[in-house]
C-alpha cells in the first residue's frame, strides 16, 4: 500500500471573498494542524488559495495569511478567469509539489470535516475521491431544484457526471498528471475526472450555508455553465436533429400518401398536393442533411480536443524492474 504521511495540498479559487477568507483559514488551520498530527499527512502539506483576478482585498488577504500561516500559500491569476480555469491553475501548480490534492470552495459551503474520509480513502488505494452532498437542507428551495435539475439535465444529454458532486474532491498526484494532457480549452473538470477513471468512491457530506459573502453563481452563470458542460461533452444536441431529420421524412411520407388519397377522392383544389408535399419532403430533408453535417463536425469537434485515447493504470514490467525480479 502507499505509504502514510503524505503531502496534501489542498486548492481553493477565491473571487472577491475578501470577507470570508480570515474564517476560512481560521478552520482550515485547525483541519490541517490535526491531520499533522495525527500522522495522516505531511508537515510540508499547504493550503493553496488562487486569487481569480479580484477586484476587492482578497489578494492583499493571502499574501498577508502567507506572511503570518505556515501551512498557507497563494497564486494569483493575471486577471479573472472564472472559477474552471483558476481551480485548473490551482491543480496544475498543486500537483508539482503535492501527493494528495484536494479542492474546494472558499465559502466552506462543503464540510471540511469530509477530507478525513477522503483521505482514509486514498490510502486505501482510490485516486479520486469524490465529495457528494447527501443533503440540501441549508440550501434555498430555488438554488436546490436549480442545482439539482443541473445534473438531470446534464445525464440527459449524455454527459457522465457524479449526482450532487461539484468540485469538491481528492485526486492523486497522477490523475492531474493524466488531467495535463486534456488540452481542451472549454472546461467542465467535474465532467473530466470521471473519464480519467482509475479507482474511486464518494464521500457524502451535508452543504452548509455560505457564512458570509455572496454566490458568485446565480441562475445565469449556471445556465451558462450548463450549456457549457453540454456543449463541450456531449455531441446528443446534433443527434437529437439527426433524429428529427428523420423522423419529419417518415411524416412525410405518410402525408404523402394521406394528400394523395385525398386527391383521388377529389376532395382538393388544384396544386394543394403538390405545395403539402413539397413543403414536408424538403423541411424533411433539409433537417436530415443538417443531422448528417452536423455528424461530421461532432466528429471534428472529438477529434480536435485531442484527448488521451486511454491511460495506463498499472504496468507490471516497470512493477517488476523496480521490484528487481
Ligand atoms: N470563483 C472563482 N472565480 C469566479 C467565480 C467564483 O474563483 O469567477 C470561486 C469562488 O470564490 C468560490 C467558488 O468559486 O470559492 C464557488 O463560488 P460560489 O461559492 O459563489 O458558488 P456557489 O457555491 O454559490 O455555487
Ligand atoms: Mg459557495
Amino acid at each position: 500500500m502507499k505509504k502514510k504521511e503524505e503531502i496534501l495540498y489542498i486548492v481553493i479559487p477565491c473571487y472577491n471573498e475578501e470577507e470570508v477568507l480570515e474564517e476560512t483559514t481560521k478552520q482550515l488551520k485547525e483541519k490541517i494542524q490535526k491531520l499533522i498530527n495525527d500522522k495522516m499527512i505531511s508537515d510540508q502539506s499547504r493550503v493553496m488559495y488562487v486569487n481569480d483576478g479580484s477586484k476587492d482585498k482578497t489578494w492583499e488577504l493571502i499574501e498577508k495569511i502567507d506572511k503570518r500561516e505556515k501551512y498557507f500559500t497563494g497564486i494569483s491569476l493575471s486577471r479573472n478567469r472564472g472559477h474552471q480555469n483558476a481551480l485548473l491553475a490551482g491543480l496544475m501548480t498543486a500537483k508539482n509539489y503535492a501527493d494528495i490534492i484536494i479542492s474546494m470552495d472558499a465559502d466552506l459551503q462543503d464540510d471540511i470535516n469530509a477530507v478525513d474520509e477522503m483521505i482514509e480513502k486514498y490510502y486505501d488505494g482510490c485516486d479520486i475521491v469524490y465529495g457528494v452532498r447527501s443533503a440540501r437542507k441549508k440550501d434555498t428551495f430555488f438554488k436546490r431544484t436549480t442545482a439539482e435539475g443541473f445534473y438531470k439535465l446534464m445525464n440527459a444529454m449524455g454527459v457522465e457526471i457524479v449526482f450532487n458532486h461539484a468540485d469538491y474532491r481528492l485526486t492523486s498526484k497522477r490523475v492531474l498528471e493524466n488531467l495535463a494532457d486534456y488540452k481542451e480549452v472549454n472546461l467542465f473538470l467535474r465532467g473530466m475526472f470521471p473519464l480519467i477513471g482509475y479507482k474511486s468512491d464518494k464521500v457524502f457530506y451535508e452543504r452548509n450555508e455560505r457564512f458570509a459573502g455572496e454566490s458568485k453563481y446565480p441562475l445565469k452563470k449556471m445556465l451558462s455553465f450548463a450549456w457549457d458542460g453540454i456543449t463541450s461533452f456531449s455531441i446528443k444536441p446534433i443527434t437529437l436533429i439527426f433524429n428529427l431529420g428523420i423522423t419529419i421524412l417518415i411524416i412525410s411520407t405518410l402525408i404523402l400518401i394521406y394528400s394523395l388519397v385525398v386527391k383521388f377522392l377529389g376532395q382538393t383544389v388544384p396544386g394543394w398536393t403538390f405545395i403539402i408535399c413539397s413543403i414536408w419532403i424538403v423541411a424533411g430533408l433539409e433537417m436530415f442533411s443538417l443531422g448528417v453535417i452536423g455528424e461530421y463536425i461532432g466528429k471534428i469537434y472529438n477529434e480536435t480536443k485531442g484527448r488521451p485515447r486511454y491511460i495506463i493504470s498499472r504496468n507490471l514490467v516497470e512493477e517488476d524492474k523496480k521490484g528487481d525480479k
